[in-house]
């Protein structure tokens, strides 16, 4: 009799940490790893460019331009920095939370299993999304049990798909794993990979935390109005270059050339069926803008002359550079959250 069932919600860029593997192998060697099954997020990353695009075409008296809602760093950066631009936000799940409110029903269906005993794991490159203080604060993640960095599961999965390359391929049936040739999912970590292919005119991508910061002060001013919506990633490059990945980022994304070039960029849902759940409002994020700023900023306790010392102490001690890899928008609000005790010094990298 099974206990539990381990279920790990892959993130597309770990993809691209293999040159010289497939998307298949690094899912198997997931399940050589121990977990029942791995899930590509594809998919849902496709439902979700669909989403988008229903959502910036019916809603035409929307703020413009509309914001991508899939960078946490630069939700936490618009919430406290630039709160004009709250609305401006997409109201809409990000792919991991669409697959993570499914798969337990799906499964404790299909397995017979009460869903408490379905174990939800999400392997990711961004550091706000295993810190659980941030983390719980994400729609995405209220499902899943433990999220984990991929250079912590790196060296291990590495030396399983090693082994597993070895043998034949065959021995092993699919329904273990779900992966479906397309370069959305690996494309989807690049910076320009979640615009890409969208059936949307002006669209642009930005990234890197002070390019995203110069953006927002320009939107802020009411520049770029004519635009309908904008892809912002903290991290430079976007999620390859986040601070949890493995490989360098630029490696990454010459993986990442390959697979387009194997695979192709083509949809492959029917836009009738995803229709059909975004009129019945599945892709809706339950959290309201309203409740952004009540979850980031009700936290926030009055800081101490005291307190101001301690954080002038800790800047010049870290010395950083606003990289955003710690979840905060930059150095400064990382510790100010340090000194009120909400957040840990060793989240940033300079400091482990
Ligand atoms: S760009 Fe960086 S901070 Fe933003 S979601 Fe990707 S990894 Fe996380």
């Amino acid at each position: 009799m099974e206990d539990n069932l381990n279920v790990v919600i892959v993130s597309p860029i770990l993809y691209a940490q293999f040159p010289g593997f497939m998307p298949g192998d690094v899912l198997l060697g997931l399940k050589h790893m121990g977990f029942d099954h791995a899930i590509d997020l594809s998919y849902y990353i496709e439902m979700y460019q669909y989403a988008v695009e229903e959502f910036v075409l019916e809603n035409r008296k929307a703020h413009r331009p509309l914001i991508s809602p899939i960078c946490p760093v630069v939700i936490r950066l618009i919430v406290l920095n630039y709160p004009n631009l709250i609305n401006h936000i997409l109201p809409l799940r990000s792919p991991a939370a669409l697959v993570g409110d499914k798969i337990r029903e799906k499964l404790s269906h299909e397995h017979g299993m009460a869903e408490k005993d379905i174990k939800l794991y999400h392997i990711t490159p961004c550091h706000s999304k295993v810190v659980p203080d941030r983390s719980k604060l994400m729609d995405e993640l209220s499902y899943v049990d433990h999220a984990l960095g991929i250079n912590k599961i790196f060296p291990g999965l590495l030396a399983k798909m090693e082994q597993v390359k070895k043998l034949e391929l065959s021995l092993f049936p699919n329904e273990h794993f779900s992966f479906v040739p397309s370069s959305r999912g690996p494309l989807w970590g690049m910076s320009g990979g979640e615009i890409a292919g969208m059936r949307i005119d002006r669209v642009i991508a930005v990234s890197g935390l002070k390019e995203t910061m110069a953006y927002l002060e320009k939107i802020e001013m009411g520049l770029f109005s004519d635009m309908e919506y904008i892809e912002f990633r903290a991290c430079t490059e976007g999620c390859l270059g986040g601070p949890l990945t493995a490989v360098d980022r630029y490696m990454a994304k010459s993986t990442v050339q390959k697979f387009i070039k194997m695979f192709g960029i083509g949809r492959r849902l029917p836009r009738r069926k995803i229709r059909q759940l975004y009129d019945k409002g599945w892709f809706f994020s339950k959290l309201k803008p309203s409740a952004l700023t009540g979850i980031y900023l009700s936290k926030k306790k009055s800081l101490t002359i005291k307190d101001m010392k301690k954080i002038e102490k800790l800047m010049s001690l870290i010395q950083g550079n606003d990289c955003g890899a710690c979840g905060a928008p930059d150095c400064r609000t990382f510790v100010e959250d340090v000194v009120r005790g909400e957040a840990d010094l060793k989240d940033c990298f300079k400091m482990r």
